[in-house]
C-alpha cells in the first residue's frame, strides 16, 4: 500500500491550494455575510481545469483521475466548503452522467460548457414530499411525441436558480415508482415554464445557492431525454455514487480546517500562565479531532482509489461520506469549545464550520440512508456496485 502522493497529485494540491487562497479566501467572510454566490469563481475554476475531473480531454476534461480530484476538492473545501459543490454540480453530476449515458450530440452540446465553467450545472431529484425515498417522486413528464411536457416541482436544489444546464429526474410512468423514472437534461435559459425560487434562509452554505424549481407545462425536446425512458432510477444511483465523493471530501476538508484552526488557537491562547494546548483536556480534544480527521481522509482516498481503478465503490463511498460527516460535525463542535467565547463570535470561522458541517448529514443521502447502504451491502442484501 502506498500512502505517498504522486508527483501529479502534489502539483494538483499546490495549484488548488494557491487557487483557493488567491481566488476564494479573500471573499469568504464578505460573501457569507451577504449570502452571495460569486459566479466568477466558477469561471476561474473552469479556466484552471478544476471542473474537469475524470473526464476526457475531447470534451474539455483535464485528463486527471479521482485521486487528483479529491486532492483538489479538499484544498478548495478547506477554505470555503460552499465551493466544493461546484465540482459535483458541474462535473460529477451532469457532465459525468451525460458522458456515461448520453448520445454523441448530448455529449458535444452539454459537457464542454459545464467543464469550462461557462455554464453552471445542477441535478434535481428531491421534492417537498420525496427526499430519501427517491422513487416516490411525483413530478411528471408526459410524452407528446416530439417533446415531453414537465409539470411539478423540485425542492432544495443546489444551484437551482443559478444553473444553466441541469439534470432533472421525473416520473414517466404513473405509479411506476423507481421503475417509472426518467432523467432529462434541462437547458434552463431556453426552456419556458420554469419558475426558479431561491431558498434564502438556510442554516449554512450561505455562499452556495439553493432553490425550489416549479415546472408548469415546460416543454423539453425528446433529444434531451438522458438514457432510456424509465431507467432514471439506476442512472440517478450511478450519479449519486460519484457526487457523494464531493460530500465525503468536503466534510473531511471541513474537519481538517476546524482541526488546523483549533491547533493554532490552542497554541496562541494562554490561560493560567500557559497556552491552553498544554492542558491535557484540550489535548484530548485535539487528539479526538486528529484521529477522526485522519480516518475520514483515508476512507475518502480509498473510495477515490477504487473509482480511479474502476472497481465497485458504493459501500466504500457511503462509508467515506458517513464517517467524514461525523468527523466534520464533531470537529466543528469541538472547535467551538476550544475557541471559547471567541468561537461563538464572528471573529473566527467556528460558527460557519458548525453551520456548514450540518448539511453533510442530510444531503445526497442522510446519515441513516448511508448506514443502511453500508449494512445492506455487508449483509449481502445488495451488491456493491
Ligand atoms: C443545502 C442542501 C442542498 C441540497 N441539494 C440538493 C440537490 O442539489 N439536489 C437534490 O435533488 N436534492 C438536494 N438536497 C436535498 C437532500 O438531498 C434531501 O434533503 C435528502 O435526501 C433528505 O431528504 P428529506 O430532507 O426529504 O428527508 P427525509 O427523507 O424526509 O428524512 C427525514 C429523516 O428520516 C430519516 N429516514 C428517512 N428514510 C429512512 C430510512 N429508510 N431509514 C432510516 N431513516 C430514514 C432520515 O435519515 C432523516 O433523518 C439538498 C438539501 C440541502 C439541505
Amino acid at each position: 500500500m502506498d500512502f505517498g502522493f504522486t508527483e501529479e497529485q502534489r502539483m494538483v494540491q499546490e495549484m488548488a491550494k494557491s487557487f483557493a487562497e488567491k481566488e476564494i479566501a479573500p471573499y469568504v467572510e464578505q460573501d457569507e455575510e451577504n449570502h452571495y454566490y460569486r459566479r466568477e469563481i466558477l469561471s476561474k475554476m473552469g479556466e484552471m481545469g478544476l471542473l474537469g475531473w475524470s473526464m476526457p480531454e475531447e470534451y474539455g476534461g483535464n485528463g486527471m483521475g479521482w485521486m487528483e480530484a479529491v486532492t483538489a476538492l479538499y484544498e478548495i473545501a478547506k477554505v470555503h466548503t460552499s465551493w466544493r459543490l461546484s465540482i459535483s454540480g458541474n462535473c460529477w453530476g451532469p457532465a459525468m452522467t451525460i458522458l456515461e449515458y448520453g448520445t454523441d450530440e448530448q455529449k458535444k452540446k452539454f459537457i464542454p460548457p459545464l467543464l469550462s465553467g461557462e455554464a453552471v450545472g445542477s441535478f434535481a431529484m428531491t421534492e417537498a414530499n420525496s427526499g430519501s425515498d427517491v422513487g416516490s417522486m411525483k413530478m411528471f413528464a408526459e410524452d407528446k411525441g416530439s417533446h415531453y411536457v414537465l409539470n411539478g416541482s423540485k425542492m432544495w436544489i443546489s444551484g437551482g436558480h443559478t444553473s444553466d444546464i441541469g439534470l432533472v429526474y421525473v416520473c414517466t410512468e404513473e405509479g411506476g415508482g423507481p421503475k417509472g423514472l426518467s432523467c432529462f437534461i434541462i437547458d434552463y435559459n431556453n426552456t419556458e415554464g420554469i419558475e426558479r425560487i431561491p431558498i434564502n434562509k438556510k442554516v449554512g452554505m450561505w455562499s452556495a445557492p439553493t432553490s425550489e424549481l416549479v415546472f408548469e407545462n415546460a416543454q423539453v425536446p425528446k433529444e434531451n431525454l438522458l438514457g432510456p425512458v424509465n431507467k432514471g432510477f439506476p442512472i440517478c444511483m450511478w450519479m449519486l455514487n460519484n457526487t457523494r465523493m464531493g460530500c465525503a471530501t468536503g466534510a473531511a476538508a471541513l474537519s481538517a480546517a476546524a482541526l488546523e484552526g483549533s491547533v493554532a488557537y490552542a497554541n496562541e491562547r494562554t490561560q493560567f500562565g500557559q497556552p491552553i494546548g498544554k492542558f491535557q483536556l484540550v489535548q484530548a480534544q485535539i487528539a479526538e479531532m486528529k484521529l477522526e480527521d485522519d480516518a475520514a481522509l483515508q476512507l475518502v482516498y480509498r473510495a477515490a482509489w477504487l473509482k480511479q481503478n474502476k472497481m465497485p465503490s458504493q459501500q466504500q463511498t457511503s462509508m467515506a461520506k458517513l464517517y467524514s460527516c461525523k468527523a466534520a460535525v464533531n470537529a466543528a463542535n469541538i472547535a467551538m469549545k476550544v475557541y471559547g467565547s471567541y468561537g461563538y463570535s464572528d471573529e473566527y470561522p467556528c460558527g460557519r464550520w458548525l453551520r456548514d458541517a450540518k448539511q453533510f448529514e442530510t444531503l445526497e443521502g442522510t446519515s441513516n440512508i448511508h448506514t443502511t447502504i453500508v449494512a445492506g451491502i455487508e449483509l449481502g442484501y445488495q451488491p456493491n456496485r
